[in-house]
């Protein structure tokens, strides 16, 4: 009971979140902080449930802190979700997490060694409600939300989300924001 109420109120969350964005009415709040710290954050708070499926989550060390300008709480749903997904689709080997700065930019990579997607389904998983197929990514009860949401929320703060895949071994996620994405979106 519990989990299933976690479950519709995460749904009606993610819902939520772009109707919001598709009506533009999305309230963005800019402060200054540190990425690896919110990145060393969702690692510690996630970890349990890589321990549960046997899987490795591992941080690469951050040289030094990393300041970015920038709506800290979306950034962390942004991170969120795409280190839940890999996480939930990575049944052998797991999942490593780095950041770097790049000039004016700051670059996470999320990677993961589970089942991959296939090259057909790479240009349609931002898409609403598309999920490659329920068999494969066992029942977990996604919606198929979560990266919609991500590619909504990466352009607002004009950054990038890009994807390498390799079927039956692993994906990449790579996202770049500006150091700073003051301008105000729209
Ligand atoms: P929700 O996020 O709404 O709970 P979901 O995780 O199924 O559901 P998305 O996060 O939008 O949906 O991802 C869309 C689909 O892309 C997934 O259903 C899955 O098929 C595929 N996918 C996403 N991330 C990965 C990954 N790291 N490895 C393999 N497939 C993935
Ligand atoms: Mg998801």
């Amino acid at each position: 009971v519990e989990r299933n109420g976690k479950h519709l109120l995460e749904l009606i969350n993610d819902i939520l979140d772009i109707s919001r964005i598709e009506a533009g009415r999305e309230d963005v709040e800019i402060t200054e902080f540190d990425v690896c710290r919110v990145v060393k954050e969702l690692a510690t708070m996630l970890e349990p449930l890589a321990v549960q499926k046997g899987i490795r989550l591992i941080m690469q060390p951050c040289a030094e802190s990393i300041r970015i300008a920038c709506d800290e709480s979306k950034c962390r749903h942004i991170l969120q979700n795409i280190i839940g997904n890999a996480i939930k689709f990575t049944e052998e080997g797991g999942v490593t997490l780095a950041v770097q700065q790049d000039g004016r930019d700051v670059e996470i990579m999320v990677e993961d060694t589970g089942i991959g997607i296939a090259e057909e389904h790479v240009e349609h998983v931002f898409e609403r409600f598309y999920r490659v197929s329920k068999a494969r990514s066992r029942d977990d009860g996604g919606t198929g939300l979560g990266l919609a949401i991500v590619k909504h929320l990466v352009q607002l703060f004009h950054g990038t989300i890009e994807l390498e895949s390799h079927l039956g071994r692993g994906t990449l996620f790579r996202l770049r924001f500006p150091l700073h994405s003051e301008e105000s979106p729209t």
